[in-house]
């Protein structure tokens, strides 16, 4: 664990002033006039505040989305929109640096940590790419006379994109692509504990990005009000929710009162598999850093680790001496690998899993507390925790914990691993490694989950689908299916003979 924080200057966008919402290409305040506190998680100081927005400024957000969905947007062209989400990577390109700091600031995500992932300048280039690549289809009919059919694939409309604290930039990005690729409009609700580059992004877009106002709209504030004004708003076409399962549930509930399209990208619970025959200078860390990167805030952390039994043993000594190893602390300082954990809610959430582990008799062999020496008792620190005899119906092995917290299962057969791996309600990542391109190849296809990764783990790339079975989700993000999630399909019949 490491004590000296490099002293960076926030960065200037953390100047002290409150932030607004960013409503039809303007910076206004909350229709209340409330603010609430945006923290630093490594420290617990208050480094922002943010306005308060609720159902009345959703309101306003939805307006602005609607009249540029059917005024000035609706003019651009194709190649026009590819040549926004394109321009937009570009300023990604050069600001990226300072959007990932923020984050550091403002949810506790290390400097260290790399660059990419989902939304990156390369994901919006490759949105990009599909704007001018949407068309429909002409369809021979077998009806008497001449009747002409075709598609036209239209955009949806106003989308209300909701996104958790994880990974702000990167997250607000993703959802922004598919919008403009497509034609749609946008409000955007930020975690609340994660607002501020959603907020910088926004004024980037509008000092450098041509497009009209009301296209992109971001509305700070609380899930249940903000959020769920978005949500149940009778204009609004459709959803795009990153979140957890049980706010899923809500939101599939809320939108039921106009039908609105909804993805969901959810909660899990992870198995990761290896095989006796894995190479285990790979699988080690390749397991034990799919959960406990991002300190285990990742919506795909492998947390449920099954071990074949004859390396139970090895694999339990060593990723507790990984996870022994790891040095935490706070996120500004460059040799930082475990940041805090983002919010004290958080906190409690994690040290309760990590209490209801031992009282039902699980043993850890590496961390299983929160770090109360020094200056990491006033961020919100869980050391890196390895749990040993985790049975399958325990609280840890079942529910998502969302905290660097692995729970090592001995396993004995294929097809016994596969149905254990298969005995949750969550379906969104998995992992297997292995030697045997046949073992690999037969649990990928038994796995019951939207991502499977072989002598590997998390990997993303725009191109490739990402979605979860189960209660993990409904619907892609990425890949070229995520698209038609934004897009309607038309049916035009034309009687050639009138
Ligand atoms: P959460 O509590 O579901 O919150 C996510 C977002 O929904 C936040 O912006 C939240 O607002 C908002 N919200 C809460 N209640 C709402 C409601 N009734 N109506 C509309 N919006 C509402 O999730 P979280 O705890 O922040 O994030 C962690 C979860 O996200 C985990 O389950 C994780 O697995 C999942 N996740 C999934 C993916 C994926 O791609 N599958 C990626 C990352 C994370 P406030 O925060 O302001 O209350
Ligand atoms: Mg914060």
């Amino acid at each position: 664990m490491t004590a000296t924080v490099e002293k960076r200057t926030p960065p200037a966008f953390l100047d002290g002033h409150p932030k607004q919402l960013f409503i039809g290409g303007e910076w206004v305040p909350a229709a209340s006039g409330r603010t609430f506190d945006s923290i630093n998680p490594s420290t617990g100081e208050v480094i922002g505040q943010l306005a308060d927005g609720d159902a009345a400024d959703i309101d306003r957000a939805v307006a602005a989305a609607r009249r540029a969905f059917e005024g000035p947007w609706r003019k651009f062209t194709p190649a026009q929109r590819q040549n926004v989400l394109l321009a937009l990577a570009e300023l990604v390109d050069e600001y990226v640096d300072e959007l990932r700091f923020i984050d550091t600031f403002d949810m506790g995500a290390p400097v260290s940590r790399r660059r990419g992932g989902s939304g990156s300048p390369e994901g919006l280039r490759y949105f990009a790419g599909w704007a001018t690549k949407l068309s429909g289809e002409t369809i021979p009919n077998s009806l008497p006379g001449s009747i002409f059919s075709y598609t036209l694939r239209e955009p949806v409309g106003v989308v209300g994109s909701i996104i958790p604290w994880n990974n702000p930039s990167g997250m607000s990005l993703t959802k922004i692509a598919p919008v403009l690729a497509t034609g749609c409009t946008m409000v955007l609700k930020p975690a609340e504990q994660a607002c501020l580059s959603p907020l910088r992004l926004a004024e980037l877009i509008q000092e450098k990005l041509d497009i009209p106002p009301g296209v992109i709209n971001i509305v700070t504030g609380f899930g249940h009000t903000a959020g769920a004004a978005l949500v149940a708003h009778d204009d609004v076409d459709k959803v795009a929710f990153t979140g957890s399962s049980f706010t899923g549930q809500e939101i599939v509930r809320a939108a039921a009162g106009n039908l609105k399209r909804v993805t969901l990208e959810l909660g899990g619970k992870s198995p990761d598999v290896v095989f006796a025959d894995a190479n285990l200078e790979l699988a080690v860390p390749g397991a034990g850093m799919a959960v406990f990167g991002n300190s285990g805030q990742t919506c795909v952390a492998g947390s449920r680790v099954f071990v074949e039994r004859p390396v139970y043993e090895e694999f339990i000594e060593r990723v507790s001496e990984l996870a022994r190893s790891l040095r935490v602390g706070n996120s500004l300082d460059p040799e930082t690998q475990i940041g805090p954990l983002v919010s004290q809610g958080q906190l409690d959430r994690v040290t309760g899993y990590l209490d209801s582990a031992r009282s039902e008799g699980a043993q850890a062999t590496a961390g299983g507390a929160r770090i109360v020496e020094g200056d990491l008792a006033k961020g919100y620190f869980v050391a890196p925790t390895v749990f040993r005899d985790v049975r399958d119906e325990m609280r840890i092995a079942r529910e998502e914990i969302f905290g660097p917290v692995a729970s090592v299962l001995p396993f004995d057969s294929v097809d016994e691993v596969a149905r254990r791996a298969n005995n949750t309600r969550f379906g969104l990542g998995a992992g297997c490694w292995t030697r045997d391109v046949s073992k690999a190849h037969r649990l990928a296809a038994l796995i019951q989950s939207g991502s499977v990764w072989v002598n590997t783990y998390g990997l993303m790339d725009p191109a490739v689908p990402f979605g979860g079975y189960k209660m993990s989700g409904w619907g892609q993000e990425l890949g070229s299916h995520s698209v038609d999630e934004y897009l309607s399909t038309k049916a035009v019949w034309i009687n050639t003979d009138a």
